[in-house]
């Protein structure tokens, strides 16, 4: 009896022993399978944000369209509004007329355009191909300067005016940046504001 009770409590000790370890095993998969699905939706959250800040990242370094113009001389303009209910969407850069209008950055001549806002208008697409940048109210073009032509940041591209809807004696050059999609339309984009990226 004594050694049939002994190997009795030992069986019952090795299947308290057993049950023990299979309820103590299963809980931490269960738990290592939970960590993924937390982690999961974090980074689907986490990847427009990181995206995003990659394109602004990568865009290269731009300069203040206008000789001689300093960084502390600029005003975010960007959410001014204006007529018919429109954002102004890009900074006026105040100089007297005639200052030069340099090419914030490497990149191609796309569209030289007479519009009625604008007035005499450049459309200039970088060397990136990320950004379409529009130089407005121009007096006049950098002779030589035609579409399709490389220009290097810095180069003058054209003289600060007042034409379009400026006002007459308003000189500034209205500058904004477009992020583009489609290189080849010039025209469309989502504008961003050139404040903080000159500003810097
Ligand atoms: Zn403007």
């Amino acid at each position: 009896m004594n050694r049939l009770q002994a190997l009795f409590l030992v069986l019952l000790a090795g299947f308290i022993a057993l049950l023990w370890l299979g309820t103590g095993r299963v809980p931490p998969p269960s738990v290592v399978e939970s960590v993924p699905s937390v982690v999961q939706p974090v980074q689907t959250v986490a990847q427009p944000v990181t995206a995003v800040s990659q394109s602004v990242t990568q865009i290269s370094p731009l300069i203040i369209p206008v000789a001689g113009v300093r960084a502390d001389q600029l005003q975010d303009t960007f959410s001014d509004s204006r007529s018919e209910g429109r954002t102004h969407d890009a900074i006026d850069i105040m100089a007297p007329a005639e200052t030069p209008v340099i090419a914030a950055a490497d990149g191609q001549i796309q569209k030289l355009f007479q519009s009625e806002r604008g007035g005499t208008t450049i459309y200039q697409l970088t060397a990136d191909q990320k950004l379409i940048l529009y130089y407005a109210h121009l007096a006049r073009y950098a002779d030589g300067l035609t579409e399709g032509k490389q220009v290097r940041q810095g180069e003058v591209i054209a003289y600060v005016g007042d034409t379009g809807n400026a006002g007459i004696g308003n000189y500034h050059l209205h500058f904004s940046i477009a992020v583009v999609s489609d290189p080849k339309r010039y025209w469309e984009g989502t504008n961003i504001n050139p404040y903080p990226l000159l500003s810097q």
